[in-house]
C-alpha cells in the first residue's frame, strides 16, 4: 500500500518516538496510538511540521 504522504516521518507529539517505526502503523489512519506512551497522535496534513517533509 502506498503512502498517504510519502516521505513524511512522524513522531509522537508527547514522547517523539518514531511512530513510522511502531508495528501496525499506517498514515492512512486519521490518529494513532503511540505505542510507548499511550499518546494519541493526529495523522492529518496539519500535523506534518515543515522539518518533517521530505
Ligand atoms: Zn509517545
Amino acid at each position: 500500500m502506498s503512502e498517504r504522504f510519502p516521505g513524511v516521518w512522524w513522531y509522537c507529539d508527547h514522547c517523539n518516538a518514531s511512530l513510522d517505526e511502531q508495528p501496525g502503523f499506517d498514515d492512512h489512519y486519521d490518529t494513532w496510538t503511540c505505542r510507548e506512551c499511550g499518546y494519541r497522535n493526529t495523522i492529518s496534513e496539519e500535523d506534518i511540521w515543515p522539518g518533517d517533509r521530505p
